[in-house]
């Protein structure tokens, strides 16, 4: 339905990119690559008759083969890597007190926003590339040539939990040569009718594991679905990096919850860093103006555009109230408990690649692989067509 394509922000309304995909699988020059969001995983099921915060990646993964994917990945293996860039970056921000606080980058509704409406933040945003951004920067510069293919013949295929994604990965500096790094775009809605539509019976499915290696996470990249996740995520990372101790208790609830406005402050090897989390754009909006007036202080900020963070994203399944979002924000901390790995620097998958692809990299090689930067779309709003009659005017 057309609800399934419209953006939480009434920003964004983009086609649906399902028959684009429905081709490139049945094209048998193209190796077809797939990435499950986080927040897809708890969702899905709701689809085929299940309940919000039920994890139904097994049966994902058996359907998503039965279409004709050839590799079944995890966007949070990215975000993995995106804990790795932003906890340094933000480390290296802190030591010298500059440019704090930093905020997230991942949620492109936020970033677009801040692009509109902030553009004095923008220096303050994390230059680190969403985890749906690195996914696909790494697999077509690394895994197409494994496999000694081209990278316009990977198609790399996400799930995700909104529209605000396909914007995403349709911003020019995301491809090169004509070629995006994430080739198409579905929500969790447009995947359960695609797999609707081939006739499989999602319920009946048996449960299968994703691919190796980047369909290996850890919790810390599972819980960048549910707002907090990303803070949290970070602060298993920063700990061990500030305090060369093992952090024993890797639950940082303070950050958790559905509160519109979460503040923590955390004693890291001595110092207080300040934490606030905030989901929705009204939310949002009421803690920049605090923050800009001085009233408070933070040194970091995760911002989330969706209620309850993408758990509550608008290509996720309805109905899209509070109590689902809820109920999948505790699937997401369940997967986490789950999983046998919490901090993403532990991850033998991510300490593999940076073994064996980064290090051979520049520092700038790396940076252009893994980082972005941001400009101020009020100047360029002739170029932007997404721009006009934007949602997001109302709320500035
Ligand atoms: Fe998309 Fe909402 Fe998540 Fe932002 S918070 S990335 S708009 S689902």
């Amino acid at each position: 339905g057309q609800c399934a394509s419209v953006c939480p922000t009434g920003a964004l309304v983009v086609k649906s990119e399902r028959e684009e995909v429905w081709e490139a699988l049945q094209d048998e020059s193209k190796t077809v690559i797939v990435q499950i969001a986080p927040a897809v995983r708890v969702a899905i099921g709701e689809e085929f008759g299940g309940k919000p915060g039920d994890i139904e990646l097994g049966k994902l993964a058996a359907a998503l083969r039965r279409l004709g994917f050839d590799k079944v990945f995890d966007t949070s293996f990215a975000a993995d890597l995106t804990v790795m860039e932003e906890t340094r970056e933000f480390i290296a921000r802190f030591k010298n007190n500059e440019r704090l606080p930093i905020f997230t980058s991942c949620c492109p509704a936020w970033v677009k926003y801040a692009e509109q409406y902030h553009s004095d933040l923008l220096d303050n945003l994390s230059s680190c590339k969403s985890p749906q951004q690195m996914f696909g920067a790494v697999v077509k510069r690394f895994y197409a040539k494994e496999l000694g293919i081209e990278p316009k013949d990977l198609i790399v295929v996400s799930l995700m939990p909104c529209s605000a994604k396909k914007f995403e990965a349709r911003r020019k500096e995301f491809s090169h040569n004509g070629v995006r790094d994430v080739d198409y775009v579905l929500t969790t809605q447009e995947i359960a009718r695609m797999i609707k539509e081939a006739g499989i019976i999602f319920d009946e499915l048996e449960i299968e594991s994703l691919d190796l290696p980047f369909g290996f996470a850890t919790g810390a990249g599972v819980i960048f679905g549910a707002t907090g996740g990303v803070a949290e995520a970070a602060l298993r990372a920063a700990y061990e990096m500030l305090t060369d101790k093992t952090l024993e208790d890797v639950n940082f609830k303070a950050v958790r919850g559905m509160e519109g406005i979460k503040e923590a402050t955390v004693n890291l090897n001595g110092t207080d860093v300040k934490i606030a989390v905030v989901h929705g754009l009204g939310n949002v909006k009421k803690l920049l103006k605090k923050i800009k007036s001085g009233e408070v202080e933070y040194h970091l900020v995760e911002v989330m555009a969706c209620p309850g963070g993408c758990v509550g994203g608008a290509g996720q399944p309805f109905p899209n109230d509070t109590e689902a979002r809820k109920e999948r924000a505790a699937g997401i901390y369940r997967a986490d408990r789950m999983l046998q790995i919490h901090k993403s620097q532990d991850s033998p998958v991510i300490n593999e690649f940076y073994q064996k692809h980064l290090a051979k990299l520049s520092h700038d090689e790396i940076h252009h692989l893994l980082h972005t930067n941001y400009g101020n779309r009020r100047r360029i709003r002739g170029e932007e067509i997404h721009l006009t009659g934007s949602g997001l005017e109302e709320i500035s």
